[in-house]
């Protein structure tokens, strides 16, 4: 993902059919490629008459949208916030069979939850409790303290660090599971890339700022 204006949709991780059954490939083709290049392009054409904010990298467009002109500004937040939702959603399913975390963030999942199963659990009842379109997240504090969330429409958690999170849009389901949303939790869950989550969530936790004693 560029860090600024203009931006370009990055290419779907791997093949539109490789997440088969669980995510249908048409699903894919439009989720990815309309969808999210309308955010895209959106969010492009939103700064293309703001230069100050045009060497804004995403994740101050997302966190600092109140500051911009008011003609933008609710744009922004919502088409920031699709472009760099859409983005880690993508990243962070993975063809393959079912995964499981490790290291440090298997120990953390079982100090702030219990277990991977009643993590599951609390962001079922995110997904499905959140009224209308937006996302279940499981976001990091800065010291690594786990938590989920869930936020309307484009919202992100930041500045809580988003690890992973589910589109519960109808437009990430509705081809495959129409209105069932739990029955497209239980898949999502099953393509979540738990290896490629542990070592980011390893990552955070060796460059995390050092408290002065
Ligand atoms: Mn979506």
């Amino acid at each position: 993902m560029e860090t600024h204006y203009p931006f370009t949709l990055p290419p779907l991780p791997y093949g539109y059919d490789t997440l088969l059954p669980e995510i249908g490939e048409r699903t894919l083709h439009f989720h990815h490629d309309k969808h999210f290049q309308t955010y895209v392009d959106n969010l492009n054409k939103l700064l293309e008459k703001h230069p100050d904010a045009q060497d804004w990298p995403l994740e101050r467009l997302v966190q600092e949208w109140p500051s911009l002109p008011e003609d933008i500004r609710q744009g922004v937040r919502n088409n920031a916030g699709g472009v760099y939702n859409h983005d880690l959603y993508f990243k962070t399913m993975a063809p393959g069979p079912v995964s499981s975390p490790s290291g440090p963030l298997d120990d953390a999942i079982v100090r702030d939850f219990g277990s991977l199963e009643e993590l599951k659990s609390a962001l079922k009842t995110a997904a499905l409790g959140q009224f209308g379109s937006g996302w279940a997240w499981l976001a990091s504090n800065r010291d690594g303290g786990l938590s989920v969330v869930k936020t309307p429409n484009q919202d992100t958690p930041l500045p809580l660090i988003p690890l992973l999170l589910c589109d519960v849009w109808e437009h990430a389901y509705y081809l495959d599971y129409q209105n069932r949303r739990g029955d497209y939790f239980e898949s999502w869950w099953r393509k979540v890339d738990w290896p490629g989550l542990s070592k980011t969530y390893a990552a955070l936790l060796e460059n995390r700022p050092r408290r002065a004693e």
